[in-house]
């Protein structure tokens, strides 16, 4: 794997294939963060505890490393 330069800070550091964070801003290799962007999202626990109807919502997945993320089958887990 071939290093990639930061695109957080521009600054021209090429980061390796082992480092996790830019040595010149710190941002970080990778992550990301989910956010739910259905409109009127609202359910009662007691009616996912009680029913199998499947519960349809749209989200987006942003980015917020340094490489780049791929996500292959995404599965949302329910725990009370
Ligand atoms: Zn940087």
């Amino acid at each position: 794997m071939e290093s990639i330069k930061c695109s957080n800070c521009l600054s021209g550091w090429e980061l390796l294939p082992d480092e996790e964070f830019c040595g010149w801003c710190g941002a970080s290799a990778s992550g990301f963060s989910i956010r739910i962007i259905s409109d009127n999202l609202f359910i009662y626990a007691d009616e996912l505890n009680n029913s199998d109807e499947p519960i349809y919502f749209s989200f987006e997945v942003i980015n917020t490393g340094i490489k780049p993320v791929s996500i292959d089958k995404p599965r949302v887990k329910w725990e009370p």
